[in-house]
């Protein structure tokens, strides 16, 4: 499944509670490039002046490190997708290949927060978070990058695939629950 929204959403804490409760796999392209960024490795050095100024990576980064990161898992019964993918070429990537391996992308859950909830979100959260991403001038570019690029994959999966909206205003334990459901009745049990 993927879980989508802006940034602030929640999408990362709902990824990981209904990862937790399935047990699916939760596969964050943020942790996995904050990681790279921690190991101070040649590529963390990239990607971290683009998560630095609120940019996307490029594509070809991006697919090489989560395919990488996703082939070692076999037999699971499910993945949460959790940041990806971020504009409709990354969206037709996962179509290409998920195709190739016979694999489908069973429900797409679109979480929605208005703008001003989400700037605070995120304010309150780089308190704490440590992420060098989480202050009101990156958050503002992610905010622009997320509206122009990412969002038009809802445009994407609407013509094909089960999307599914959820209000990302109310308590943390209030959504995960509806998100719940909606993986139960998308065929998934616990
Ligand atoms: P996130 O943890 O999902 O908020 O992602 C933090 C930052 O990582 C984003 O602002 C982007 O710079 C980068 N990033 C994460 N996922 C992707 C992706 N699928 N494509 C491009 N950049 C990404």
């Amino acid at each position: 499944m993927i879980m989508f929204g802006p940034p602030g959403s929640g999408k990362g804490t709902q990824s990981k509670l209904v990862a937790g409760h399935f047990g699916f796999i939760h596969l964050s392209t943020g942790d996995l490039f904050r990681k790279e960024i921690q190991n101070n490795t040649a590529m963390g050095d990239i990607i971290k002046a683009f998560i630095n100024r609120g940019i996307l990576i490029p594509d070809l980064i991006v697919m090489r490190e989560l395919y990488r990161y996703a082939l070692q898992f076999k037999n699971v019964p499910g993945i949460v997708f959790d940041g990806f993918p971020r504009n409709p070429k990354q969206a037709a990537n996962l179509d290409k290949v998920f195709h190739k391996k016979e694999l489908r992308i069973a429900l797409v859950v679109s979480i929605q927060v208005p703008d001003e909830v989400l700037i605070q979100r995120v304010l309150d959260r780089g308190k704490d978070s440590g992420r060098t991403d989480d202050t009101l001038g990156v958050m503002e570019k992610r905010l622009e990058v997320y509206k122009t690029l990412t969002h038009p994959v809802i445009d994407y999966y609407k013509q094909t695939r089960r999307l599914i909206e959820v209000d990302g205003t109310r308590d943390v334990r209030v959504v995960a629950k509806d998100i719940r459901k909606i993986v139960k009745v998308a065929g998934f049990k616990k």
